[in-house]
């Protein structure tokens, strides 16, 4: 058996978070009830008494929680950032997740034996971005920007201070990660600030002429035929009229999905893959995973010999977003 990536699950709530774990996640990754995290929906996270019990579920079975706290601190309201932080380390989360320098710099005080892994938002993708995470917050893990090639990967895995983890799976953004300004544009809200792209608040939805239009916050954004399926509204993936033609003018809904290349980023080696999807039922986070564990114990026994079996591309297919699947980033061979 060789070393494979650990594999690292969502869960926006306790029985998803349990469903994980049965189904082979060896870490997964919650928020708490604020706008601390980038998944910031009504009726979505953890309340205090979930984040207790899904640490004890998990450390009775040797598997770790680590807590998203990967928004950026709103001026004069740090104080909630840094009280989540104190209540994670207390609940006895296995790491804590973070962007933010104002609230790096707290866990690293408050906190210094509780790992620090720097969130996506952080969005570092080069060597001496990482170095500055590792020398003063003293960073171990860095979840890397969906915007880097395999190729790109291998080169900073060979120079980084510390460990690499990459997406393996979920619904992409076109956004450079922690930087798309699209939702606070129409709303005044996005995942950087308030943890929420495309706010519930904001989202309209009308039926004219036989289809179902969405606006955001007044915003035409998508219009869909009766019979056509509907994704959550978010301006990156809506069709806008361009030069008489509508089309999906920035992204078409996608899912990312390493599978293809899961015997490369072992040998690279990354330290972890994580899948997207805290918004996601429990459900499927138990078939993404069982699949994600599937693969990479396979990938353990014999990385050399590791091929994508049909039934867990069938199984991944139709889970993902538009019934659609792309290797993103990673599949740029001239970089
Ligand atoms: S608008 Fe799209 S790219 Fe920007 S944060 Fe929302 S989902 Fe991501």
């Amino acid at each position: 058996m060789v070393a494979v990536p650990e594999l690292v699950c969502p869960a926006g709530t306790l029985a998803a978070l349990e469903a994980a774990i049965d189904h082979g996640a060896d870490a997964v990754y919650v928020g708490l009830r604020n706008e601390t995290n980038a998944r910031n929906f009504p009726g979505l996270n953890l309340t205090s008494a979930d984040l207790a019990a899904g640490v004890r579920y998990a450390r009775d079975r040797k598997r770790k929680v680590y807590l998203a706290l990967n928004t950026y601190a709103q001026p004069g309201r740090v104080a909630l950032w840094r009280r989540t932080a104190d209540e994670a380390a207390a609940a006895g989360v296995s790491a804590i997740i973070v962007a933010d320098l104002a609230v790096l710099r707290h866990c690293a005080g408050r906190h210094p034996s509780l790992p620090r892994h720097l969130s996506v938002q952080g969005s570092a993708t080069n060597a001496e971005s990482l170095r500055f995470y590792v020398e003063n917050f003293g960073v171990t893990r860095a979840i890397l920007p969906r915007v880097l090639a395999l190729n790109q990967v291998r080169k900073l895995a060979a120079h980084a201070p510390l460990d690499l983890e990459v997406f393996a799976f979920g619904g992409l953004c076109v956004m450079v990660e922690g930087r798309c300004a699209l939702s606070s544009y129409a709303t005044g809200v996005s995942p950087n600030t308030c943890g929420a792209c495309s706010p519930a608040s904001s989202v309209r939805w009308e039926e004219e002429g036989g289809r179902r239009r969405v606006r955001l916050n007044g915003i035409l954004i998508d219009a869909f035929e009766k019979t056509e399926k509907a994704g959550y509204p978010t301006i990156c993936k809506g069709r806008f009229k361009v030069d008489n033609h509508v089309a999906y003018a920035l992204e078409e809904p996608t899912s990312l999905n390493v599978l293809p290349i899961l015997g490369d980023l072992a040998q690279i080696p990354v330290r972890a893959i994580k899948i997207e999807g805290r918004q996601r039922s429990p459900s499927y986070v138990a078939r993404v995973t069982a699949v994600m564990r599937e693969a990479l114990d396979a990938c353990a026994r014999d990385p050399k010999g590791f091929a994508v079996r049909p039934e867990w591309a069938e199984a991944l297919t139709s889970l993902s977003e538009g019934r659609q699947q792309t290797l993103g980033a990673f599949h740029r061979p001239w970089r």
